[in-house]
């Protein structure tokens, strides 16, 4: 399984990993405080294509792709 995660501390909201992932595994949303984050919409229903794009474009390097079948990639990756 692959899992996605973000640095909610460091994602300003940008939307480039929304508008990048063909899958559109990822939104925008507006949180409590009222800043913007992105999170991954329903990840259990979308089988990544492992193209790395979110996280290559992301300029708060914020996003995290985790492997659990192979921890030492996901180790790599994080
Ligand atoms: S790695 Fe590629 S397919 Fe997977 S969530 Fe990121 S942009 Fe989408
Ligand atoms: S590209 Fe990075 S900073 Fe921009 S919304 Fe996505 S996770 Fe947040």
């Amino acid at each position: 399984m692959i899992e996605h995660q973000i640095d909610q501390e460091s994602c300003d909201g940008c939307g480039k990993c929304a508008e990048i992932c063909n899958l559109g595994l990822w939104e925008v949303v507006e949180i409590e405080t009222g800043r913007k984050i992105a999170r991954v919409v329903d990840e259990a229903s979308r089988v990544c294509h492992f193209c790395f794009f979110c996280k290559d474009i992301c300029p708060q390097n914020a996003v995290a792709i985790i492997s659990e079948e192979d921890d030492i990639l996901g180790r790599i990756l994080g």
